[in-house]
């Protein structure tokens, strides 16, 4: 099951979520970044970082 954590990627942030396969989490991860960190579309390099922190 995939699962992130939003401290993996260097933020002070207790965020996570695991899901059942890759193609949803993504989502869940936009929705929080643009809930709770102010970015509504997460630059490349961002989520770059994201794909490299889901653990699989
Ligand atoms: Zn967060």
């Amino acid at each position: 099951m995939p699962s992130f954590k939003c401290k993996d990627i260097g933020m002070k942030c207790k965020f996570e979520v695991k899901t059942q396969n890759q193609d949803e989490i993504v989502p869940i991860i936009a929705m929080h970044a643009s809930k709770s960190h102010s970015m509504p579309d997460i630059p490349p390099e961002i989520m770059e970082k994201v794909k490299k922190a889901i653990k699989k």
